[in-house]
């Protein structure tokens, strides 16, 4: 064989090209395309994070940083999850500073998958997850949330998918496609489950600053949860840092450890101007964390009615910044109804099904565009529903 593909890993070669990246190639052909379709703020960073950035520059922080990174910044990670999610987490050993929440997702299955160790998803969820675990040898294994649920899992879905390989179960609330967030009840039924089956918990808590409805509760801020979770977050969303790549891990100090062992050899540290920047964020930058979580709601109740109003069923998001109606109404499915609607209408969704297959009969719609980019995509959806409709008289 000469073929350059035989060198690929067997492990890779198994992984499926990411859903979402088809819409993407289609979209950016086409012109005046109207795009609900990524996940990231339409914020720019705030100003003085970014000068904090320049600064740093200016004054010659262009070195590594320790490898979990500026001791300095892990403080104030510390004291930041302490004031908003009265958590308690010691800077030198329980703390590290990751390449995005991304891979601090990615350390954590690595530190504690061994082959055919299985960890439990809730989907539809985050396209990542899957593929992380099984470039680990892992086997992921689906829970379904339901549409009728609100898109929560209940205790009693989660355990029937636990086995004796069962070693993690990853959570992400608020969630990435539906925007369900846990209550603190909710949370609770799993840390039961959590203990009584001795699994792990890696939190995504990525989009804890965009949560609307309640008080967040942090799944690690539970009774007995600390020891047996691995909290992931990062700048990203909250923050509006996607491009800075910066996000964080807090872990009891063994895993901790075991973790920054890969990120020693693998990654050496976090961008250093990214890390100073992320310093400025916490310490100055909680005001406009706000001021955009406010935005992101007004938004939310303005898109969710709106969808309601044309014809869709859509349940009210929680958090992050995502609606997740459902398209069953067009008799499409979720692929076709996507790719449909950009071709027709140049409105770019996402397919429900690319987040795990109880995700088919519904679309991700991100509403972090402008109001009038968001009334234009609803005025273009109706018009397309109401063709839809008249084509097949449904
Ligand atoms: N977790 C979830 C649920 C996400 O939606 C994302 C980004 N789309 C990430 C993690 C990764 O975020 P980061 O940019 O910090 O790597």
């Amino acid at each position: 064989m000469s073929e350059p593909s035989r060198y690929i890993s067997g492990n890779v070669s198994q992984l499926k090209p990411s859903g979402i990246r088809k819409f993407f190639d289609l979209a950016a052909n086409m012109e005046g395309v109207i795009s609900l379709g990524v996940g990231e703020p339409d914020f720019i960073t705030s100003w003085n994070v970014r000068e904090a950035c320049i600064q740093s520059l200016e004054q010659g922080y262009t070195a590594y940083t320790a490898n979990a990174g500026m001791l300095e910044l892990r403080k104030e990670i510390c004291s930041y999850l302490n004031s908003r999610f009265a958590l308690n987490y010691d800077a030198s050993s329980e703390v590290m500073v990751t390449v995005g929440a991304s891979q601090a997702l990615d350390l954590s299955l690595r530190a504690i998958l061994n082959p055919g160790e299985e960890v439990l998803l809730i989907e539809p969820c985050f396209v990542s997850y899957e593929p992380l675990i099984r470039l680990c040898g892992g086997i992921p294994v689906s829970v379904s949330a339901r549409e009728e649920n609100s898109f929560k899992p209940t205790a009693a879905d989660i355990e029937k998918k636990i086995t004796q390989k069962t070693k993690a179960l990853i959570l992400c609330s608020p969630n990435n496609p539906t925007g369900a967030q846990l209550t603190k009840k909710e949370l609770q039924e799993v840390s039961l489950l959590a203990e009584k089956h001795d699994l792990l918990v890696i939190a995504d808590e990525i989009y804890a600053e965009l949560s609307y409805e309640e008080a967040y509760t942090s799944f690690s801020s539970l009774p007995g949860m600390r020891e047996r979770t691995i909290l992931v977050s990062g700048f990203s969303k909250g923050f509006a840092m996607t491009g800075w790549r910066l996000g964080y891990a807090c872990a009891p100090a063994p895993l901790l450890a075991a973790m920054l062992k890969i990120h020693q050899y693998s990654m050496m540290c976090a961008p250093t101007m990214a890390q100073h920047a992320a310093l400025e964020a916490l310490t100055n930058g909680l005001a406009d964390v706000d001021s955009m979580k406010r935005s992101y709601r007004q938004r939310r109740n303005l898109f969710v009615e709106g969808l309601r109003e044309i014809g869709f069923s859509c349940h009210l998001p929680g958090g992050a910044f995502y609606a997740f109606p459902s398209i069953k109404n067009t008799g499409l499915s979720s692929d076709e109804y996507a790719e449909s609607l950009l071709l027709e209408e140049k409105v770019a969704v996402v397919p429900g099904s690319v987040f795990g297959s109880c995700g088919e009969g519904f679309v991700r719609c991100s509403y972090a565009s402008s109001v009038e980019q968001l009334q234009e995509a609803l005025k273009r959806m109706e018009r397309h529903l109401k063709k839809l409709q008249a084509s097949s008289n449904i």
